[in-house]
């Protein structure tokens, strides 16, 4: 039943419906008016595809008990029956999808950013509600064409079924000292929980919730965010430690030494593992990725695929290609191996601690086989919105010109010569250019560097200073 009596459109502010997700400023451009709304045009979407129930959770920000409440409300007013799992990782939140069989998901959560932001990661059935979704749901609410009714909203405290969950196909091995920083974030009561079932020697950091993030902030991206851990890891002559972003679903390692493992150097330690019990299997990374990732799954008897970088885009990707492993240098690690596919901090820290557990070398040792590469940080530039999605288009128009270069656009450009590789991409969610390029010596990386500001500037674009 449509019922448009009782109800007016609601207009969100533009800045905050964005590729992957919903965020704001809360008090500026994100309100629990706004919480309620995107409620009920969410409710409104899972009754028309046939749904009944939603899963809602929330992260440990000091906004969020008041937007998880108004959010309940607009759901329930939309006539779906609500599950609220409370406070926990989104990790968490995509578990209840599939534990409590609800037609959706709605985390609410500002993910790493600052404590004044809050948002909401969404999943419509089993898939990732993004792009156009989350552009018609604004449209929806917009016009106030709402169903409506009264769910019931119900209670169910889950962590104890997802802890054992992510436990169940654990392989003991011999016992290993790990650092956990949960950076005060919302998955370090979760952390908790696997501590006590991980036969090892634990040592926690930062594990209350926290939503003022008092230690420091919760991206393990950034390396001035894991000194601590890298101090703890050396104070306790630890094998390794483990940071999680501020909602658990973005992972951040250090091997023995102090060393950072990097998206895609972690990703070579899964991948080997996941390939000796599944030949041939196809092992998806971002294109931010080093090239030894991908010549490593070669090497392994995988099949390498390069994809897209989001979240959403690479899990969407793994489906179709049923890939049981895909991973991004941001942190997000997804499987789909004896697992559902999501992105999950906690279940890759447990499949990486399995692996160290039952093998002969250190992560230390594994990180001394990698391959060493010189790279520069991911360079992100200023670039107007109208501009930068047609930036890449152009600059491979002019490549076309070029000899001795391999020219993969599968997001953005990615340029392979003799020396390494390039990339050229638009941000999806910032109005920004990310540039990187990884050569395997300094000589290499000064061409590769040069390579790309000619390439910025064929096109009268100024090339950041790097
Ligand atoms: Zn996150």
């Amino acid at each position: 039943m449509t019922d448009t009596a009782d109800t007016t459109g609601h207009n969100f502010d533009p800045t905050i419906l964005r590729e992957y997700d919903i965020r704001g400023i809360v008090g500026k451009t994100l309100s629990a008016e706004d919480a309620r709304a995107i409620g009920r045009a969410f409710g409104t979407l899972v009754r028309r595809k046939g749904g009944k129930s939603v899963a809602v959770g929330y992260d440990g920000r000091l906004s969020s008990p008041m937007l998880e409440a108004a959010l309940v409300e607009g759901l329930s007013a939309s006539g779906v029956d609500v599950r609220r799992i409370g406070m926990g990782p989104t990790p968490m939140l995509y578990f209840a999808v599939y534990h409590l069989h609800t037609d959706g998901g709605i985390m609410l959560t500002g993910s790493h950013n600052p404590p004044d932001y809050n948002g909401f990661k969404m999943m419509l059935g089993h898939d990732p509600f993004f792009g156009d979704d989350i552009q018609r749901l604004g449209a929806l609410s917009a016009s106030g064409d709402f169903e409506s009714g009264t769910g019931a909203v119900s209670r169910h405290d889950i962590v104890q079924e997802y802890a054992d969950r992510m436990m169940r196909d654990y392989r003991e091995g011999k016992q290993l000292k790990i650092v956990w920083d949960s950076g005060n974030g919302a998955g370090g009561p979760l952390v908790n929980e696997i501590c006590m079932r991980l036969p090892s020697s634990h040592v926690l950091l930062n594990v209350e919730v926290d939503g003022t993030f008092p230690n420091h902030h919760p991206d393990p991206t950034v390396p001035e965010n894991l000194e601590q851990l890298m101090e703890a890891v050396a104070e306790h002559k630890a094998d390794l430690g483990i940071a999680l972003d501020g909602d658990g679903d973005r992972i951040g390692v250090i091997d023995g030494q102090g060393r950072i493992l990097w998206g895609d150097q972690l990703m070579i330690v899964l991948a080997r593992a996941v390939l000796a019990e599944r030949p041939g299997a196809t092992i998806i990374a971002d294109v931010k990725a080093s090239q030894s990732l991908y010549d490593e799954i070669a090497r392994a008897g995988g099949v390498p695929l390069m994809w897209r970088t989001g979240h959403s885009l690479i899990k969407t990707k793994m489906k179709e290609v049923k890939a049981p492993l895909a991973g991004e240098m941001s942190g997000h690690i997804f499987y789909a191996d004896h697992y559902y596919g999501f992105d999950d901090a906690l279940y890759a820290a447990i499949r990486l601690i399995e692996i160290l557990s039952n093998g002969d070398q250190s992560l230390a040792e594994m990180r001394d086989t990698l391959p060493e590469m010189v790279n520069t940080p991911e360079l992100r530039f200023p670039c107007a919105e109208e501009r930068k999605f047609k930036v890449a288009g152009e600059v491979k128009e002019w490549l076309k010109g070029q000899s001795g270069v391999e020219v993969n656009d599968v997001d953005g450009v990615r340029v392979k010569t003799a020396d390494g590789w390039w990339l050229l991409r638009a941000s999806n969610t910032q109005d920004v250019l990310v540039a990187r390029c990884e050569a395997k010596d300094e000589a290499g990386l000064a061409r590769l560097k040069q390579a790309l500001g000619d390439a910025l500037r064929a096109v009268g674009m100024e090339p950041p200073s790097f």
